[in-house]
């Protein structure tokens, strides 16, 4: 299956880790809306939250894992946490995700979610793990 996230659990193609389950795979968002922004994904192809009964449920505990983290280690206050389900919500990647977006007191609200901040990679993925 020509499956981008298929290929990230693969390591066919490379990924910046934060946390890997059983069920789960976490990796730094390419191109982060916050410092920090992480992709929550099931190890097995699913194609969003709407389409599969199991699969919220199935990752959730990574995803309560990566939020703390996200706070412990880069001073994160809150997180958003949103999982795109279908092209006009603005779905891209048809392997379920959830995004866990870092959000500090500075620059809070759901309106300035999406900052499309210029963070580095490498370092934030230095203090993560
Ligand atoms: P969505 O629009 O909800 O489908 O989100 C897909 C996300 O995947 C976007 O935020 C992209 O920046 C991110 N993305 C796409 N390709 C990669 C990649 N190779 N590594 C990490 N994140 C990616
Ligand atoms: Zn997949």
């Amino acid at each position: 299956m020509d499956c981008l996230f298929c290929k990230i659990i693969a390591g066919d193609i490379p990924s910046k880790k934060v946390y890997e389950d059983d069920v789960a795979f976490a990796f730094l968002d390419i191109s982060p809306w916050q410092k920090g922004h992480t992709l929550v994904i099931p190890k097995r192809h699913s194609v969003d939250v709407l389409e599969d009964d199991e699969v919220l449920a199935e990752i959730g505990h990574a995803v309560a894992r990566v939020g703390r983290l996200l706070k412990d280690k880069l001073g994160a206050d809150a997180c958003n946490v949103v999982s795109n389900a279908g092209g006009a919500s603005g779905q891209e990647v048809f392997h379920t995700h959830v995004h866990v977006i870092p959000r500090f007191a500075d620059n809070p609200g759901i309106g300035n979610m999406r900052a499309e901040v210029t963070a580095d990679l490498d370092e934030v993925h230095q203090t993560l793990v």
